[in-house]
């Protein structure tokens, strides 16, 4: 989608707090522990590029999802090592050995795939990727690990490193946790030789199991001062929210009462009315499932009324404001304070969703 620079609604994303909420992370772990920020999806929205080139000296290496998103880092010159987490097309490999992008390999049905096509694997580096209870991708047994271990060790592939996944690492009851553990425990001990990096956490078990042993941690929804449990778990420090969505007031009018606002004519004032416009919708990532949600005018708390449309919104507002009145929907504002979080309950999802999916259409604008 096209950005839209030339219209006041904007992601504002405060660098400094991504390098604070890794260091903070960082001080409660091993110092040899590797750090690798996960910057897919756009950085969770924030802006893969200008996250990444941000925090290069803080961490040791990114993870994305695709091929392509590697491909942005190393196009925007970026030279720490890269993780795709995903698995990648076989077609593709020859470009990932060329871009030095480490790839994920989560079945022997893909290696079998990819050696028929390219049976010499020198020059990649491969992380093995084991579903000790994700039951996404990955291998499960020690004999499978062991046989796909063997293969890219005789196909010359480097195989660095051999990760799983948590699926309720921000959860109070630790069962599947522990049995994650220990699942992949055992492959490990079994395998022929240990690779250098094993790897488990997630930035949920970074900060809530941070004596894991692990030798590389993947931080994604923390490093963005977002806390991967939403309100169940508490976190242990402060962390700090690094995305604010702020807009303007472009119109504002005074409604009689009796007036209907919006598609569908769902909201109708009850008296006279002030009724402000901000140019942005569910185009943007403002799903119509916030409407009734509050927004800060000028640091004051007003309600959308009315449907969302595509493009605009409108608010109450308690008195006539001049255009170009700064709107908060995301951020902090005098004292008031609306999160990802309150915007995630409001959306019945969690604070990931809310902010991956700000669309393109909004400039992210980076304070360092
Ligand atoms: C997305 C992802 C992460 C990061 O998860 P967070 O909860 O955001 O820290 C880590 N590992 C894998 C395999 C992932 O897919």
């Amino acid at each position: 989608m096209k950005t839209s620079y030339h219209r006041p609604s904007r992601v504002i994303v405060n660098l400094a707090h991504i390098r604070h909420n890794i260091l903070t992370v960082a001080s409660r772990l091993r110092p040899e522990q590797k750090k690798y920020a996960v910057v897919k999806a756009n950085a969770y929205g924030h802006g893969a590029v200008a996250v990444a080139q941000a925090i290069q000296d803080v961490v040791d290496g990114y993870c994305v999802s695709n091929i392509d998103e590697g491909l942005e880092l190393r196009e925007a010159g970026l030279t720490l090592p890269i993780l795709i987490l995903g698995v990648i097309p076989v077609d593709f490999v020859t470009l990932a050995i060329k871009e030095k992008l480490t790839v994920t390999v989560a079945s022997l049905a893909w290696l079998e795939a990819l050696l028929m096509q390219l049976p010499d694997l020198i020059g990649l580096k491969v992380h093995l990727k084991v579903d000790s209870g994700m039951g996404r991708i990955g291998v499960r047994t020690p004999e499978e690990t062991n046989r796909l271990f063997l293969r890219l060790q005789k196909a010359g592939a480097q195989l660095e490193g051999i990760f799983t996944h948590f699926a309720t690492a921000d959860e109070v009851d630790e069962t599947q946790f522990n049995v994650q553990v220990s699942r992949f425990q055992e492959i490990i001990e079994q395998l022929p030789e240990r690779p250098d990096l094993v790897h488990l956490s997630n930035s949920a078990a970074s900060v809530w199991h941070p004596d894991l042993m692990t030798d590389l941690v993947r931080l994604g929804d923390v490093i963005y001062g977002l806390n991967p449990s939403g309100r169940v778990l508490e976190l242990p420090y402060e962390i700090k929210p690094a995305l604010s969505l702020v807009s303007e007031l472009i119109h504002v009018k005074q409604l009689p009462a009796g007036a209907t606002v919006g598609y569908g004519a769902t909201y109708k004032t009850d008296e006279t009315s002030y009724i402000g416009t901000i140019p942005l919708g569910y185009a943007d990532g403002v799903i119509r499932k916030m409407q009734d949600m509050d927004v800060l005018v000028d640091g004051v708390r007003c309600q959308i009324v009315g449907r969302v449309s595509m493009d605009q919104i409108t608010v109450l507002l308690p008195k006539l404001y001049p255009l170009g009145t700064p709107v908060t929907l995301i951020g902090q504002d005098g004292c008031e304070n609306i999160t990802a979080d309150d915007w995630a309950d409001k959306q019945k999802t969690i604070n990931y969703e809310v902010v991956c999916l700000l669309s393109d259409r909004l400039p992210r604008i980076y304070l360092p």
